[in-house]
This record gives C-alpha cells, sequence and structure tokens, in this order.
C-alpha cells in the first residue's frame, strides 16, 4: 500500500517561490490501477516525480508498506528506486543499444549475472509481445513497440509499482486500446500496482478502478472511478467530463 500523506513540493524561482504541490494526500491499495488526473500544470509531473523518487519533496510522507520514501538517502534510496518501475513519457530508450540490450539495463547495472539477464530479458519481451524484435533498434519500432520495451525495461527488476506518466498521449487510438490492455494483464498476471498519470479521461476510464483528480496541486476528488464519472462532486471533474462529449 502507498499512502501519500500532506505532500508538498515548492520550487525556488527567481520571482518567488512555486508551489507545485500543496498537501496532497491519497492511498494506493495493492494491485490497484489508479489514475492521477488533472489539467495542464495541476501538479501530475511533479507528483510522479517525487513517487519515482526523483525529486525530493519539500514536507510530507510517501510510505510504501510503512517505510517513508520520502527522505531516504544512500542504499537506501537505491533499495527503494527498485521498487518503483517508471515509464517515462519520451520512453527515453537507449538508441544505440537494442531492444533486448534496453531491457537487459537495469539488471546489469544491479550486476545480475549474464545467464540470469538473458532468461530475464526474453520472459519480459515475451510478456509485452516483442519476442520476435530483440534483436531490432528503437528507431525501428512504431510508437507502441517503443512504449512496450520501455515497459518491459521498468518491470526488469521486479516492482512493486510502475509508474507510467502519460502512457498513451503519442499513441493512436489502436495503438492506445492494445498498451491499456497489456498494462491491465500485468497488473493481473504480476499482481503489481499501477499508477498512471494522464490528462486522457478516456485512460482513466478504461483501466483505472481508483482515481484522484488533482487541481492547483492539490487533490480535489478522489474514489472508485466508476462513482467519479457517474457523479463527479468537483468542478475540474465536471469539466474534464464535460470536455470529453
Ligand atoms: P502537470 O504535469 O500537471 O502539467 P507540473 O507538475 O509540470 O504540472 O507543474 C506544476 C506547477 O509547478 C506548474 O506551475 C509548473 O510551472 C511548476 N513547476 C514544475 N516544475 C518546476 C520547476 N522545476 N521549477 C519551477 N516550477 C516548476
Amino acid at each position: 500500500m502507498i499512502e501519500i500523506k500532506n505532500l508538498s513540493k515548492t520550487f525556488p524561482v527567481k520571482t518567488g517561490d512555486v508551489a507545485a504541490l500543496t498537501g496532497v494526500s491519497a492511498t494506493i491499495a495493492d494491485g490497484d490501477i489508479f489514475g492521477i488526473i488533472g489539467m495542464s500544470g495541476a501538479g501530475k509531473s511533479t507528483l510522479l516525480r517525487c513517487l519515482c523518487l526523483l525529486e525530493q519533496p519539500s514536507g510530507g510522507q510517501i510510505l510504501l508498506d510503512g517505510q517513508d520514501l520520502a527522505h531516504l538517502s544512500g542504499a537506501e534510496l537505491r533499495t527503494a528506486h527498485r521498487k518503483m518501475g517508471v515509464v517515462f513519457q519520451g520512453y527515453n530508450l537507449l538508441m544505440q543499444k537494442t531492444v533486448a540490450e534496453n531491457v537487459a539495463f537495469p539488471l546489469k547495472l544491479a550486476k545480475h549475472d549474464k545467464a540470469q539477464v538473458a532468461a530475464r530479458v526474453a520472459e519480459l519481451l515475451e510478456l509485452v509481445g516483442l519476442a520476435d524484435r530483440a534483436a531490432s533498434y528503437p528507431s525501428q519500432l512504431s510508437g507502441g513497440q517503443k512504449q512496450r520495451v520501455a515497459l518491459a525495461r521498468a518491470l526488469a527488476s521486479r516492482p512493486e509499482v510502475l509508474l507510467c506518466d502519460e502512457p498513451t498521449s503519442a499513441l493512436d487510438p489502436l495503438t492506445t486500446k492494445s498498451v491499456l490492455e497489456l498494462l491491465k494483464s500485468i497488473n493481473k498476471k504480476l499482481g503489481v500496482t499501477i499508477i498512471i498519470i494522464t490528462h486522457e479521461l478516456s485512460v482513466v476510464r478504461t483501466i483505472c478502478n481508483r482515481m484522484v483528480v488533482i487541481d492547483n496541486g492539490g487533490v480535489v476528488e478522489q474514489g472508485f472511478t466508476r462513482e467519479i464519472f457517474e457523479n463527479p462532486q468537483s468542478s475540474v471533474a465536471r469539466l474534464l467530463l464535460g470536455k470529453e462529449v
């Protein structure tokens, strides 16, 4: 379980402080596919960067199974990093390396032996449906296939939580559908908790069982996706829903 408690993040800039997160609290249960939705500038990326430990929060806590991840350093931070797999918006693939080498990368960094790495890479490429593209380079792949490589790489270290930043915003509707189905099956097969940051309501509606709506750095609504879609309480959720029609 992940408990985000009163999380805040302030960026000091020349013209004064920018409060990107102003006390965000949310609970994400094991096995959830959890959506974080909001308009541009709401604080989604900052929240994701805090959750994947790339950004140190200014205040509050991120409790993963009771351990506060918000203020770790050194070996503890590296161990915590391995519990969080991240798929970034632009995929961040290594262009000079093959699909298999990209997926192997985190395992090699963690000093797994060669045979173990090869077996795990084969298993992961099978899982994401790219077993036949192991020797291809990212430039030879479609957007959806690059997304699958990024997913396989994020899952390599068997994370407890998979964070996806706008996983489908660059994809066409058909590819979006297949990526969302893949995320659903990964959630089911591996039991990994998935957190999806998105501005696309359709993504949340398709796969998230629970969701939070953020606006202006704070939570304006959270709960079961079905209930929020049926009866949105916040003006932002209503606006997002209205916009979709
Ligand atoms: P979203 O992902 O929802 O579009 P962000 O988390 O990127 O929102 O940004 C939230 C707010 O924080 C915005 O006002 C943005 O300008 C500000 N912000 C984000 N990162 C920084 C930064 N590194 N320095 C200063 N301000 C930032």
